[in-house]
């Protein structure tokens, strides 16, 4: 593709900055997924976000980047709030798009031989694939109180503890949300969807511990080898969506100066200081919050399913959320950038937050050791545990990875795997029991199209960027 990549240290490249670009660009990679990342357009697309305006120090491709809408996923774009854009593309459709996980004091071996009894219940009570409904069947009273109030919302309405909202980015809530700036269709979207996971890459899977590398953060995280944990990943559904299709289409009439001057369209930014930049972030802060409470929702039915299967209350069975953090998503946040603290739009992109010990924003009970950051692998290898390491903020506005990362797109994965065969395989052969809403899914989301996760952690942790702590698989686990 043309573009040339300078190595600056052990898994740190650079494109350097010419033309119209604002800043150079670098890539977090080993030689082995530099290889896979060159595959598609993720470095043109990396090129080209460093032409938004006010871009800081350099635009971020993690080692699980690949292409994405207009902007990698797996990208990382800090733009100054002052003089600098936001960009809903840069951000993703599916608005705090995140995971969270939430331990048990239940171990493998009380699970073992129920493990089809568990993931029928789960799929049977917590709503999943492109349509049906939610958990709960809202108004629009509703919705627009989740978007004011995000996880306040569930703690109010007993679907969560005070502890819930403590362990969760944010506390579960960004003050910035504006419900004026989401649209109807948007709102209307929302009401059938509290408590859905969706379709596609979103699930829910049950994982045991199966490793642990750093004992006092494990500790710290109430981590233990055989423990099982639950694992959700999903985001704010077709309100998030609609909110971002909104958005791109606005801004793209609104800014056609700016959008003339991006070499993508896709790229479509509003200066900041507009009245475009304040309502898409006030909108999407409000999305953020329907995705929290979208995914505590189904932690709270999830607590249902394993009381009934085990017979115990969610208390008893300590069921308590270890950490939700999102990986869509623009924050305005402080860094020191050549001395100098300056609050930027952090665009994360398929990206997660990864502070180190300290930072302010960290929760009390794990501010000692860091941040805990989630990084999910596939239904078929494991998934990880790490902490925010204390390069992060240096080198990459406290962010590191989000996951594999695909390598396979959908159309070539429904050529390769039929999704029975798929679901079979991983039964028989590593014990681990998937029920989805269809085979498709199984095909699309096989273990075969994602990078290796593995070597994505190791080169976070090489960095010093995020730290291993614990790495889990896959019990059982459904789909949309
Ligand atoms: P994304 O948010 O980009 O759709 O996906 C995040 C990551 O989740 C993917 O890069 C992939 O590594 C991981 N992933 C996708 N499906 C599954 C699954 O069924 N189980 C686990 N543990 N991880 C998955
Ligand atoms: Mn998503
Ligand atoms: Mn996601």
């Amino acid at each position: 593709n043309g573009i040339t990549l300078h190595k600056q240290s052990e898994y740190v490249w650079e494109i350097t900055q010419t033309g119209e670009m604002r800043s150079p660009a670098r890539v977090f990679a080993s030689e082995k997924l530099l290889s896979e990342i060159g595959d598609d357009d993720t470095l043109q697309q990396l090129v080209n976000a460093t032409h938004l305006p006010g871009i800081t120090k350099y635009a971020i491709c993690m080692p699980d980047g690949h292409q994405g809408y207009g902007f990698p996923v797996g990208g990382v774009g800090a733009m100054d709030t002052t003089d600098g854009c936001i960009s809903p593309g840069a951000v993703g459709f599916d608005i705090n798009c995140g995971v969270r996980m939430m331990r048990t004091n239940l171990s493998y071996s009380d699970v073992e031989g129920r493990e089809k009894a568990l993931v029928n219940r789960l799929f049977e009570t917590i709503p999943s694939g492109l349509g049906g409904g939610g958990v709960i069947s809202g108004d629009r009273k509703t919705v627009e109180a989740i978007l004011t109030d995000g996880m306040k919302w569930a703690l109010a309405n007993g679907y969560a503890t005070p502890d819930d909202l403590s362990h969760c980015e944010d506390g579960g809530w960004r003050p910035d949300a504006a419900p004026e700036h989401v649209s109807e269709k948007a709102k209307n979207r929302g009401e059938k969807q509290i408590g859905s996971l969706g379709s596609g890459n979103h699930f829910l899977e049950v994982q045991r511990v199966t490793d642990i590398y750093r004992d006092d953060v494990a500790a710290a995280f109430g981590l233990q080898p055989e423990q099982i944990v639950v694992l959700i990943h999903c985001g704010s559904r077709g309100l998030g969506h609609q909110i971002c299709s909104d958005y791109v289409r606005k801004i793209e009439k609104g800014h056609p100066e700016l959008l003339a001057a991006l070499p993508d369209k896709e790229l479509a930014a509003a200066p900041a200081g507009s009245e475009l930049a304040t309502a898409y972030y006030g909108a999407m802060c409000a999305a953020i919050n329907f995705a929290w409470v979208n995914r505590q929702v189904i932690m709270h039915q999830t607590r249902q399913v394993f009381a009934e299967i085990f017979d115990q209350s969610p208390q008893a069975l300590e069921m308590e959320l270890l950490y939700d953090v999102a990986h869509n998503i623009a924050k305005k946040e402080v860094h020191t950038v050549n001395g100098r603290d300056r609050e930027l739009y952090v665009h994360r992109k398929g990206a997660t937050r990864a502070f180190p010990a300290g930072r302010k924003e960290v929760p009390e009970a794990y501010r000692t050791v860091g941040q805990p950051i989630i990084i999910p692998g596939s239904m078929g290898t494991g998934s990880y545990i790490l902490r925010g390491g204390e390069n992060s903020l240096a080198l990459s506005f406290g962010s590191t990875a989000h996951g594999a990362g695909r390598v396979m797109s959908r159309t070539q994965a429904k050529k390769q795997f039929w999704g029975e065969t798929v679901r079979d395989e991983l039964e028989e052969t590593q014990h681990v029991y998937v029920k989805a809403q269809s085979g498709a899914t199984v095909a699309e989301e096989a273990p075969g199209v994602y990078k290796d996760v593995d070597e994505v952690v190791r080169v976070s942790d090489a960095l010093g960027i995020g730290d291993t702590v614990a790495r889990t698989f896959p019990v059982c686990n459904i789909k949309g």
